[in-house]
């Protein structure tokens, strides 16, 4: 469905300052909330906006300013992160008695900062207060209680730095484990496997500079109105240059409709349209709408034939699979009639350049990895790789996760991406002067199962929310219960520390990046390592993250040699150049402002993949199973509205008006149903039921879409993506009118 572009007519009767009476975010209302709530501490917050490296996702800017465009930075997402970096110390008798505490996330985070080692043994009835002298005294002691494979180590994505990460690997590894692992596999572990094995990288190709003039931009599964809202600042500038913007989703996600940009005269005023096309795919059809792209572009004469003959190899077989599957099958698998695959591929095959992006709704299912793989097949196929304006690009949700793998935190890769094996872990041992473990470790996902099955004894977190992220929360909660000892290293507390220990349970304070020691440095979605200084704050006994993690180490497993090293933040930086080549210039960076990018503007220059032969490998991806839906069962899918990973920031999204526990429905489904807007319904499968209001939406016919996490009790854990071990955060569900 084309979204049709205004005329000037049109477009002046559409002159709607800020977007005043439309259904959108009220900017400076919001920021007035933040003034407000930040209101004890505004000068340090100001001290974070102006040099700090933003901690919400990972578009990138460092104080006000980023490397894409000139004008200020800055959205609400990192606005309405301020207050974590700004409260004060919460009571170290807080969490005396956890029966009386509030479950709500929103209400314990009221709490305030997490500030001393807290302990709550099995039977007790909340948490103590102790020193960081006995917390680490405990910890050595059941650590060298155990055996490495029962020891495991998770790292979230909230504000981590790169030091954080490498040292949480560090420590892994130099006790004895590669069960460590990052919030990067929830997310886009499918992209990391699939690009790695195409290409031989698993980061963006491209940069944002490449949106800017390419002739089209395609977001496949992608919100970025919500995910990285100042993209809609670069969109808007991109259509002013010509360039396409299509949307490949079940739902026509209103951000991306219509957003007003307020930091651009244009665009406040008027509101930048930016879809310019939208291909209504059914949820998980993605392969099959990419398989009809490409069967067409065959027939047509559309492919890049000299690119692909040069440097690809596997399109043969591809295109021979695509000539066997019939329109029929692929309208069916896809959701769309066969016309729009077709001009779909018109549309990219007449275009001389092309960018790529791709977020949770290709990788979260159990065909993931494939879904990208063939994202890449049909760049390749357009030869849309390794030059100006040309990219494949899985865009990141969260500030740190492009660096967790990169710096091995990561139970199959150590740092450098690199495999694990036999080969590596030698070459890692000669770096580190301690023996490195050959084995691939447990995904973050294995680890609770690991839980569950009484398999661990240590199992440390460094953030995230079992409990709220994972399906089936009462499994995890078992799980969690289940582990002698657990150990959350956090800023905040959250409701999954308040489960009732087997032995006993550690809270950690720590500082935010921007308060830890020597500063820190995060990566981009473009590959763009940026350095953020350290702005002092003290916050009762809280600690440097990464320090905390070698303290834990040592108090293992001392070591009077001194061969861990790592000792001051810049000698983690120091010692990351040296073990993760392409990482070099890392231990330069030193102010705001400072950064690089690492593999320079375009990975794969020319067409040229650092594979074995230089080539992209393209596979033929088998079409996910093709089954008639009867009329009563819907794919629902589930997403983030006005939140931030687990954090909810409000009960009604303000891109499309919908409230928590909305279930965004097609019209004409809805109409079958003489259901109406507001009305009161219930999905259910045979995980569990969820009451929701009926929410009208441009969403394709058979799908729904609710609230992440709410509607995790509806998720089947045991379905996960073959390639990353990401769980398949769609369902199939029946639903029940009142
Ligand atoms: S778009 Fe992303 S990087 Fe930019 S200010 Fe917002 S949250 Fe931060």
């Amino acid at each position: 469905m084309s979204c049709p572009r205004p005329t000037f007519g049109q477009r002046l009767a559409r002159l709607s300052p800020f977007g005043i009476g439309h259904t959108k975010p009220k900017h400076f209302r919001d920021m007035l909330k933040v003034v407000w709530s930040n209101r004890d501490n505004l000068p340090y917050a100001w001290k974070i906006l102006t040099r700090g490296v933003c901690d919400g996702c990972a578009l990138g800017v460092a104080g006000l300013h980023d490397w894409t465009i000139k004008g200020t930075h800055l959205c609400m997402t990192r606005l309405n992160l301020l207050r974590l970096n700004t409260m004060p110390a919460m009571a170290p008798d807080a969490l005396a008695d956890v029966a009386s505490l509030p479950r709500d996330n929103r209400d314990l985070r009221a709490l305030g900062r997490l500030a001393y080692p807290l302990r709550r043994r099995k039977g007790e009835p909340g948490f103590t207060r102790i020193s960081w002298d006995d917390a680490l005294a405990s910890i050595g002691q059941k650590i060298r209680a155990t055996t490495p494979d029962r020891l495991a180590f998770f790292v979230t994505s909230r504000g981590v730095t790169n030091e954080i990460y490498y040292l949480a690997q560090k420590a892994a590894r130099y006790l004895g484990t590669n069960h460590v692992d990052n919030a990067a596999r929830l997310c886009h572990s499918p992209s990391t496997a699939a690009m790695k094995q195409t290409l031989g990288i698993s980061a963006s190709t491209c940069g944002y500079s490449d949106w800017f003039g390419t002739d089209v931009i395609v977001f496949f599964g992608s919100n970025p109105a919500n995910d990285q809202p100042v993209s809609t600042k670069y969109l808007h500038l991109a259509k002013k240059r010509g360039t396409k913007i299509i949307i490949v989703n079940p739902y026509l996600e209103p951000g991306m409709q219509r957003y007003w940009v307020p930091s651009n005269l244009d665009s406040a005023l008027f509101g930048s349209d930016l879809c310019d096309d939208w291909y209504a795919v059914s949820q998980g059809g993605d392969i099959a709408f990419l398989y009809g792209v490409i069967k067409h572009l065959d027939a047509a004469g559309l492919t890049d034939t000299t690119f692909l003959a040069e440097h690809t190899t596997g399109w043969e077989d591809i295109v021979t699979r695509a000539r066997t599957l019939d329109w029929p099958l692929l309208e069916q698998a896809a959701g769309l009639p066969a016309g729009r695959m077709i001009a779909f591929a018109e549309l990219i095959g007449h275009a001389k350049t092309g960018v790529f992006v791709w977020s949770m709704g290709i990788t979260q299912h159990p065909w993931g990895a494939d879904g990208v793989r063939m994202v890449l097949n049909t760049a390749l196929a357009r030869g849309f790789i390794g030059r100006d304006q040309c990219g494949v690009m899985p865009i990141r949700g969260h500030s740190s996760v492009q660096g967790g793998a990169e710096m091995g935190a990561y139970a199959t890769a150590f740092p450098g991406g690199l495999a694990v094996n036999e080969t590596n872990a030698a070459n890692l041992t000669a770096h580190y002067g301690f023996e490195i473990p050959a084995w691939e470790g447990l995904a973050a996902t294995e680890m609770v199962e690991a839980c569950h099955r009484g398999e661990l004894d240590v199992f440390h977190m460094v953030g995230g929310n079992f409990l709220r992220t994972l399906p089936d929360p009462d499994y995890v909660a078992e799980a969690l219960q289940r582990v002698p000892l657990r150990i959350h290293q956090d800023i905040i507390v959250t409701d999954q520390m308040l489960l009732d220990p087997s032995d006993e349970v550690i809270l950690l304070p720590a500082q935010t990046r921007y308060e830890q020691d020597d500063g820190g440095t995060e990566t981009s979605t473009e590959r763009r390592v940026m350095f953020t200084p350290e702005i002092p704050r003290e916050v009762g006994e809280t600690r440097a993250e990464w320090k905390i993690l070698r303290d834990i180490a040592l108090a293992a497993k001392p070591d009077p040699a001194g061969v861990f090293g790592c000792t001051t933040g810049q000698a983690v930086r120091e010692e990351i150049a040296r073990v993760v080549p392409f990482y070099d210039g890392v231990q330069h960076l030193r102010k705001t402002g400072d950064a690089f990018q690492y593999g320079g503007p375009h990975l794969c220059p020319g067409g040229v993949c650092p594979t074995s032969d230089g080539k992209a490998h393209l596979a033929t991806i088998d079409l996910p199973p093709v089954g008639g839906r009867p009329d009563h069962v819907f794919h629902v899918s589930t997403r983030r509205g006005k939140q931030f990973n687990t954090l909810i920031y409000a009960e009604i999204d303000p891109l499309n008006n919908a409230p928590r526990d909305a279930v965004l429905m097609n019209a004409d489904d809805a109409a079958k149903r003489h259901l109406k807007q507001g009305d009161t319904v219930t999905l259910h499968n045979p995980l569990g039921r969820y009451n929701a209001r009926v929410h009208l939406a441009p969403i394709a016919p058979g799908n729904l879409q609710i609230h992440w996490p709410e509607g995790n009790h509806l998720i089947d854990r045991t379905r996960k993506d073959a390639g990353g071990g990401v769980p398949d955060y769609n369902a199939l569900v029946e639903l029940e009118t009142a």
